[in-house]
């Protein structure tokens, strides 16, 4: 059965009303919608759900990239890139289940344990895309450089501006943990973002060393004794016992894409790059 094609007035200010909403890619594939309509290759429905569809996965394509630049985590690396068959030792389905992010909300911390280049960092960024995909917020730095924006903000006065700057994020990924010392006075300054964030906020922390040997990376035992405490009170602790991935050759990782397929039966137009097309004079709302 082959629809009928709408009056030229309703679509003109369908077109009109998808300017006002400013709905660009609904704008976009409209005519194509349409024509799609006209065949009775879909139902009314359908082109309603397609429309919404398209202007949905252009705006969470948006979001999700800029949420990714706010949360600092380079080079994006995802759980489907991650070769679970070259680490045996780590229990795939326990990183698939913090993949859950069931931590994120109970505010835990989870702590990635191993040798270099086990995957420490790729998992934790992993999971932060992950957590970004869901709607959270997060932020990624190693412990160096958090440990040095804290120690400035000291000197210049804004310690409990910076401290709260941090908190904000609802996943805090702190990278590298023990790979350089602290310079000793500065871990107590690391103790009060963790111990504002605890209870609060969840945490990635990736390390190369034991917890036994975390007086040495902070150059102060008391002030470890005292992170410890708060960071392994709600704490998923994950150890990687394996080999280092660096050096084999890795082609091919590519990122998912993040955008889904359209729900139309026929390919919808693509999306044009740039600025959001604007309305013809002709199309302008009379005020
Ligand atoms: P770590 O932080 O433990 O030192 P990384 O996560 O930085 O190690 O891993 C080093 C490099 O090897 C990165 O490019 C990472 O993406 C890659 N890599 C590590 N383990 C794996 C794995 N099991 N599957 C795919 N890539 C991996
Ligand atoms: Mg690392």
């Amino acid at each position: 059965m082959r629809g009928d094609a709408p009056a030229p007035a309703t679509l003109d200010r369908v077109r009109r009303h998808l300017v006002g909403l400013r709905m660009p890619r609904a704008l976009e594939v409209l005519d194509h919608v349409v024509r799609q309509l006209e065949r009775g290759e879909i139902g009314t429905l359908e082109a309603i759900d397609a429309l919404l569809a398209e202007e949905l996965t252009l705006r969470e394509g948006r979001r999700i990239k800029a949420a990714l630049q706010m949360a600092r985590l380079g080079a994006v690396k995802t759980l489907s890139s991650f070769d679970f068959s070259f680490q045996p030792s780590l229990d795939r389905s326990r990183i698939l289940a913090l993949a859950q992010l069931d931590f994120v909300g109970r505010h835990e911390v989870v702590h990635l344990l191993g040798p270099p280049g086990t995957g420490k960092s790729h998992l934790a960024i992993a999971l932060g895309v992950e957590a970004v995909r869901a709607g959270h917020s997060v932020y990624f730095a190693s412990l160096a450089d958090i440990v040095a924006s804290l120690a400035r903000a000291e000197r210049e006065g804004s310690l409990r501006e910076r401290i709260r700057f941090l908190c904000r994020a609802s996943l805090l990924i702190v990278d590298e943990i023990g790979y350089l010392p602290i310079t000793p006075g500065n871990g107590n300054l690391f103790f009060q973002l963790v111990n504002a964030r605890y209870e609060r906020g969840a945490m990635i922390l990736t390390s190369n060393r034991g917890f036994a040997e975390w007086g040495e990376v902070f150059g102060d035992a008391v002030v470890a004794t005292a992170l410890l405490d708060r960071l392994l009170h709600h704490a998923v602790v994950v150890r990687i016992e394996g080999s280092s991935y660096r050096p084999r050759q890795h082609v091919g990782l590519v990122p998912d894409t993040l955008r889904s397929p359209p729900a139309a039966v026929t390919p919808m137009p693509p999306r044009r790059r740039g600025r959001p097309p604007k309305a013809r004079p002709a199309e302008q709302i009379a005020s």
